[in-house]
């Protein structure tokens, strides 16, 4: 077996969460383990542990349990004070951040509220920019709090699928993500994480790809011992890459999280070590490149790729020999071994055997009309309809693009230009121009955008000649028009009518195509605060002291990405 020379060494400490059992488990840093309180007063269940494999990116905290349930007070973890303040549509929702004296902070997402104190100053700031979603730092030391204050109730809020509590712990310098559960707040864990299933990848020399021939091995086994069902040895040809599919539970509950750490060891020594103590919010699509994206994407099936791709800039990675690829040319049998833990130290493990077999696969290698993009510098594919630019940094590997174009649909303005497929990622934006045909009427070019051939918009703007817009996915791509306003349906209002037992003004919004991208509501000429849930595609404005009793009249407008508006109009009585 040959060895390059390429060897990331890790300078771990070992962290001892669990005396009783004194099992251990590497970090790189020292935590504190007394500065933090949990910030629910309910008995710790999560619903996400940090690190877990999510769509384009890895879950950046725990997820607590609320019982199903909205309105559960939270606590600030720790004494500090409010450093930034959040109301997103999508994303985290309402959050707090906290920073505290011992140089981390804490977020706590998707909140269904603030505390009063808290609440004044977010629609303060709303009232100021004129704005639903804000995203500020308050004045520095203006909002301090102590270890063990409510700072608001646990909701719903933002892309959360169900009520609970987003907790994070970052490093308030570099704003890296701090595994929580190094961070004093452990929860009781004595079982052992499951492996599900091994795959064997043959490179030979080839990137990573959906093309790239893979085998897959059944594992059995449990309490901790894992070992194939069949094949006792593994042929494998001259450049091989491991994935594996694991997981792993915890005591508090029987839901299904990621693993802490895995290493791969040959013959007894390591070549591949990755784990989730910290990383970087930026770095988090690179998921896409941890994992087997192509078999999520075709089976749905989240297989750990054990070897890394050269444009993945993850730091999860605290060990690596040849980016933990395997090149083997001797006749001998090596030993394969998975170590596999989780937080609290429990350790997985599973063994079988490979030996190098010259005819274990035979690579097929499709040669098609392809051009090499190569992963370390920017990439540009034109014609005189299509114009694409694939910035430095967005591939993972280099790649065999290619690309091909079919005839216009019945709702389009240019052909179907179709960029290679949806089973490579891209780890951020690319640039994509695309020509409309002179099919497309002068009043409409402020109207066009671009789709894929699902019709999902994929925003863009009409500019010397082209569509103009930026994705984040290959696939398949042409240009249609948005005429069409979003739609208002009011709930509880209607022209004329009292309000003066309505705590709130309730309406249903939507839009068919580009999107909602602007709601302006404003009472008797002044701009009011209306709030969004797009999971409800609902709308409201919270009755308050601004309002006074008497006649008003209200204007609301919702438009779409495509400037295409709608108005409603109603007097009301308060
Ligand atoms: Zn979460």
């Amino acid at each position: 077996m040959a060895i390059p020379n390429k060897i990331l060494l890790f300078t771990g400490a070992l962290l001892m969460l669990n005396s009783s059992n004194a099992q251990v488990i590497h970090t790189k840093k020292s935590y504190p383990q007394t500065d933090f309180r949990p910030p629910l007063e309910l008995r710790p269940a999560l619903a996400g542990a940090f690190g877990e494999l999510r769509k384009n990116h890895f879950h950046s905290g725990l997820d607590y349990k609320t019982n199903q349930h909205e309105g559960y007070p939270v606590y600030a973890a720790a004494d500090g004070f409010v450093s930034r303040l959040k109301v997103q549509i999508g994303g985290f929702g309402n959050a707090v951040y906290i920073d505290h004296p011992n140089g981390y902070t804490t977020v706590y997402a998707h909140l269904q509220r603030f505390n009063t104190r808290i609440a004044q100053t977010v629609k303060d700031c709303q009232y100021q920019i004129q704005s639903f979603e804000t995203d500020f730092s308050p004045r520095y030391l203006e909002i301090s709090v102590k270890k063990g204050d409510i700072i608001g109730w646990s909701g719903n809020t933002g892309s959360s699928g169900g009520p609970h509590l987003h907790f994070e712990i970052r490093d308030t310098q570099t704003e890296e993500i701090i595994n929580p559960q190094l961070v004093g707040l452990a929860l009781p864990d004595h079982i052992k994480p499951e492996i599900g299933g091994l795959y064997v990848y043959h490179l030979d020399g080839e990137s990573f790809s959906d093309q790239t021939p893979k085998r897959y091995f059944p594992v059995v086994g449990n309490a901790g011992t894992y070992k194939l069902q069949e094949a006792p040895l593994i042929d494998v040809s001259e450049e091989v890459g491991f994935g594996i599919v694991a997981y792993d539970k915890n005591s508090a509950s029987d839901t299904k999280h990621g693993v802490y750490s895995i290493d791969l060891l040959v013959d007894g020594q390591n070549i591949y070590s990755a784990s989730w103590e910290r990383f970087f919010f930026n770095h988090s699509r690179a998921i896409n490149s941890y994992i087997d994206y192509p078999a999520l994407q075709t089976s749905n099936k989240w297989i750990q790729k054990n070897f890394v791709e050269p444009g993945n800039l993850l730091t999860i990675y605290k060990n690596l020999v040849s980016n933990g690829l395997l090149h083997i040319s001797d006749k001998q049998i090596h030993q394969v071994q998975y170590l596999i833990k989780d937080v609290a130290g429990n350790t997985s493990t599973l063994n079988f055997r490979i030996k190098y077999n010259p005819t274990a696969i035979i690579t097929n290698k499709k040669k098609t009309d392809t051009l090499l993009f190569k992963y370390d510098q920017a990439n540009t594919f034109n014609t005189d309809k299509v114009n694409v630019l694939l910035p430095k940094g967005v591939l993972y590997s280099n790649l065999n693009f290619a690309y091909s174009s079919s005839p216009k649909p019945i709702d389009g303005f240019s052909p179907i230009h179709h960029l290679h497929n949806k089973l490579t990622p891209l780890n951020d934006t690319i640039r994509l121009w695309i020509k409309p045909e002179n099919t497309l009427p002068v009043n409409l070019k402020e109207k066009a955008l671009l789709v894929d051939n699902r019709r999902m918009a994929q925003g863009g703007t009409y500019e010397d000649g082209y569509v103009k817009a930026t994705v984040k996915i290959f696939g398949s791509f042409y240009v249609t028009v948005d005429t069409i306003a979003p739609t208002i349906t009011p709930i509880n209002i209607t022209d004329g009518k009292s309000m003066k037992n309505s705590s709130k003004m309730v309406f249903k919004i939507s839009d068919h195509l580009s999107g909602i991208k602007k709601f302006v509501g404003t009472l008797d000429g002044q701009w009011i605060l209306m709030e969004f849930d797009p999971k409800t595609s609902t709308l409201w404005h919270s009755f308050d002291d601004r309002t006074s009793a008497g006649k008003h009249f209200f204007k609301l407008s919702v438009s779409d990405a495509k400037a295409n508006e709608k108005v409603y109009k109603a007097r009301f009585y308060r």
